[in-house]
């Protein structure tokens, strides 16, 4: 490692934390709580920062373009998160507000408390993304004193499809209490600045249309020579090394372990991929013997429902109450802090 050149690239000098999305839109947090400055970081860390979009990454040739300039490694580290599924839906992109890249948050919270009176708001997609920001925009609304209408469109026949039988009745009736609708089988084909237009034919009425379908495989992947499967998802072994042998490592929702396929793309899993990465990073620049990477068979689910409780999922125990949101914003701020702590000189 002496000699060693480490550099980040990322689009954004800030990253933002999912978790606590929900919160910043129903004011819980400001933004600089829900982010920390990676530019910061990178001093600490005595890496080079570029402030860019991967273009290109040629595992070939051992180089990533980004912001003009050829990037040569020895290894590279691809931890860039998902595409979101059916983006490139008509009107989608245009009309749609998205939250990926994060920092898309903050136009996306000027939307929903500027609504007009009686707004109709559609949420697309029904997993426990897109419920938690369809009951933080129902909370700003009704602060607001504009009830909004809102409706979750899922094109699966269900929503919450992660969650058992038991947490999703709690969520839905959470839901259904509040007077949000829930559309299952509600597959969505276009989108216009205020409506949206469902595979049966039926057009809603949508001022605010909020696109949170699940993870598809990044496009920076598709244009790379690097292993992955048919969803587009680098393809990594236990060692969350490409499985071709290329000088490619990866963790998050942009890989899917070739042993263990059915892994959630979710955040819990990114972070426990995280030290065997570095480590293994480490070793394969060193000299030294990769560690493997299994992941946990259970995760603690926290779903913040706007209305000063979160549900929360343990294996098969669900249960809505304030103790689990006090639980949720602990386990989130401490997380933050500690990124935000190594940025401040
Ligand atoms: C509203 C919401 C709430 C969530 N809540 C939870 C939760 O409570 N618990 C949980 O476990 N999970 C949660 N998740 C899921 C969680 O956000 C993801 O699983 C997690 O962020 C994945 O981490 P990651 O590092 O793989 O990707 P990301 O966090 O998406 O980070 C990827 C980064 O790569 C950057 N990037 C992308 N393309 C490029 C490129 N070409 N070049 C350079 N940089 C690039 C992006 O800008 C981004 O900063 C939530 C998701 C959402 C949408």
């Amino acid at each position: 490692m002496v000699g060693s050149e480490l550099v980040l690239v990322s689009p954004h000098a800030s990253q933002h934390y999912s978790s606590m999305l929900a919160g910043f839109l129903q004011g819980t947090y400001d933004e600089p709580e829900f982010a920390f400055d990676l530019m910061a970081l990178c001093r600490r860390a005595g890496a080079r920062f570029v402030e860019a979009s991967a273009d290109h990454i040629s595992a070939a040739e051992r180089t990533v373009d980004a912001g003009g300039e050829q990037i040569s490694f020895d290894a590279v580290s691809i931890d860039i998160g998902s595409d979101s599924l059916g983006r490139d839906t008509p009107g989608a992109a245009e009309h749609a507000h998205s939250i990926r890249p994060m920092t898309r948050a903050r136009a996306l919270k000027r939307a929903a408390v500027a609504l007009d009176a009686h707004p109709s708001v559609c949420i697309v997609g029904g997993g426990a993304a897109g419920v938690e920001i369809a009951l933080a925009i129902h909370r700003i609304g009704n602060r607001a004193t504009s009830k909004p209408d809102i409706t979750v469109l899922e094109r699966a026949a269900t929503i919450l499809s992660e969650f058992d039988d038991k947490a999703r009745r709690r969520v839905v009736h959470v839901l259904m209490n509040l007077g949000v609708r829930i559309r299952t089988d509600a597959l969505v084909t276009r989108v216009s600045n205020d409506s949206v237009l469902l595979e049966s034919g039926e057009t809603l009425r949508s001022d605010l249309t909020v696109w949170l379908t699940g993870a598809a495989g990044p496009a920076l992947l598709a244009r790379s020579d690097l292993p992955k499967n048919r969803d587009g998802f680098l393809l990594v072994d236990r060692t969350l090394r490409a499985i071709d042998g290329s000088p490619a490592w990866g963790a998050g929702d942009c890989v899917t372990l070739r042993d263990f396929p059915r892994t959630p793309k979710s955040g819990v899993y990114a972070v426990r991929e995280a030290p065997v990465l570095a480590y293994n990073l480490r070793a394969a620049l060193g000299g030294g013997r990769p560690r493997s990477y299994t992941p946990q068979s259970h995760s603690l689910a926290l779903l913040n429902t706007a209305d000063g409780k979160a549900l929360m999922r343990w294996r098969l125990v669900a249960s809505h109450s304030r103790a689990a949101l006090w639980l949720k914003n602990h386990i989130d701020r401490a997380f933050m802090r500690r990124y935000q702590r190594l940025t401040r000189d």
